[in-house]
């Protein structure tokens, strides 16, 4: 046996209380996908799981109806350190296919907004379909049961040390997903397994998340929350310029809504986000609109977006209740500019607690894009989030769970 993640002393000894010839640890949409895709092919596989709930996460996604695809999907719409990694599994496992799930099992689902399709219902119905399939497969389900311990077996396959027992398996599955919202049973345990095996992890960040800012600095915009409007949102530097037309929504502490969600998965610490709040007006309609314009600046300024935020702003420039006709161009030049590129610099995000998902995870280089195991190590394979693959908003995380899963499982 070589390596182990806990001390060879914890690890146990003796013969293992059963054979598979698959074990996929993380009984979420990746693992639940993977198992039922390769039990139905013949392999005898067990899948394991810490938490006491199968697939927290799909029950809570999508405000409990799961936005379990988007029919738009393609590369352009992930992140990774390694752009084309995703190409492959997304290729030949496309929305199509997990659609035709839904309808075997006749949940019904609508499109809510470019591309994203909801269920009608609930989640939970997904959850059913997905245990369904796994029983048609006749996958051996242990939930909750922690892992202590994996080990390397010569000359291949993996032992694992359970709390039901040692269990061993010619092939390893992690799909244990990243640490978003570690109060349902998130852990970085998929990363220690590629430590454990030498494989290398790109720094897992918080993505997805809505993003703060300092309290002095945010005091005036405070009294805005619930306040929503969409807006051209975009970043600065760092990994490519970004920019996102979305809903903004202002809220006590900062900033969230879809604009935010997006662009906080490119945002990096210390880079201001600029932000059009005049909803793409442009400079020589703004001066026009001076034009024998009887209305206030906050009133003019309603025009285009939210009133409380237009008088928040307005009140900003100790002008609100000028006239518009009676400011200058140049004075209306410069209000102009300021709002077209609000210029906002956000503290930091607000952490895993309520990032939906993370960027980051096992490097793609160690990993085939075909199959998803890694390169180095035959049979132990990252299939879903836990892999440096991480989707927008809007159905794509869980397109990569479908794919990368479908991907492994043919290669098994
Ligand atoms: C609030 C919220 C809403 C979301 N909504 C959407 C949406 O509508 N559409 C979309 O595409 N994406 C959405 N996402 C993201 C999506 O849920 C994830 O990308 C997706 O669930 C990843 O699937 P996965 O199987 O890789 O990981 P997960 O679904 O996270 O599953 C990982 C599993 O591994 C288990 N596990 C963890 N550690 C261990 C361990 N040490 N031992 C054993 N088991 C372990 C966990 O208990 C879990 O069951 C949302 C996320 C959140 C948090």
């Amino acid at each position: 046996m070589v390596g182990s993640l806990a001390s060879p002393t914890s690890a146990r000894t003796g013969p293992p209380v059963a054979t598979f010839d698959v074990v996929i640890v993380g009984a979420g949409a990746a693992g639940l996908y993977c198992a039922a895709l390769a039990g139905q092919r013949g392999k005898r596989v067990l899948l394991l799981d810490h938490w006491p709930k199968v697939a927290e996460k799909i029950r809570i996604s999508g405000g409990g109806r799961c936005n379990f695809t988007n029919t738009q999907t393609r590369p352009e719409h992930f992140l990774s350190d390694n752009p084309h990694f995703c190409k492959s599994a997304l290729s030949r496992h496309t929305p199509r296919d997990i659609i035709a799930l839904l309808q075997k099992h006749r949940i019904g689902f609508h499109e809510k907004h470019r591309g994203q399709l909801f269920c009608d219902d609930s989640a939970e119905q997904l959850i059913a379909a997905l245990l369904a399939e796994c029983a048609a497969g006749g996958v051996s389900h242990w939930q909750p049961c922690p892992v202590e311990a994996v080990e390397a077996c010569a000359p291949g396959g993996f032992r694992l040390h359970t709390a039901r027992g040692t269990v061993q398996g010619e092939a390893l599955v992690i799909a244990t997903g990243g640490l978003s919202i570690p109060q349902i049973g998130a852990t970085p345990w998929g990363y220690q397994v590629a430590a454990q095996f030498g494989i290398p992890v790109v720094p897992p960040r918080p993505a997805l998340v809505p993003l703060a800012f300092d309290p002095a600095q945010w005091a005036p915009f405070a009294d805005l929350s619930g306040v929503s409007m969409a807006v051209d949102i975009q970043t600065e530097a760092g990994r490519g310029s970004m920019r996102f037309h979305e809903d903004l929504l202002f809220t006590h502490r900062g900033l969230s809504g879809p604009a935010i969600l997006q662009i906080s998965s490119y945002w990096q610490p210390g880079h201001p986000l600029h932000i059009d709040l005049l909803g793409g007006l442009t400079l020589a309609q703004w001066l026009q609109s001076k034009q024998g314009n009887r209305r206030t600046l906050a009133g003019e300024l309603a025009q285009h977006m939210p009133q409380r935020l237009a008088q928040t702003l307005a009140a900003q420039t100790q002008a609100a209740d000028q006239r518009m006709a009676d400011f200058s161009d140049a004075a209306l030049r410069s209000l102009w500019q300021q709002w077209h590129d609000w210029t906002v610099l956000p503290s930091g995000t607000l952490g895993w607690r309520k990032a939906e998902v993370t960027a980051g995870g096992v490097d793609t280089r160690a990993l085939s894009s075909t199959t998803m195991m890694a390169r180095a190590v035959p049979g132990l394979y990252f299939i879903g989030e836990v892999v440096d693959v991480t989707g927008w908003l809007g159905g794509y995380n869980f397109q990569w769970a479908w794919s990368s899963a479908a991907a492994c499982a043919l290669a098994l």
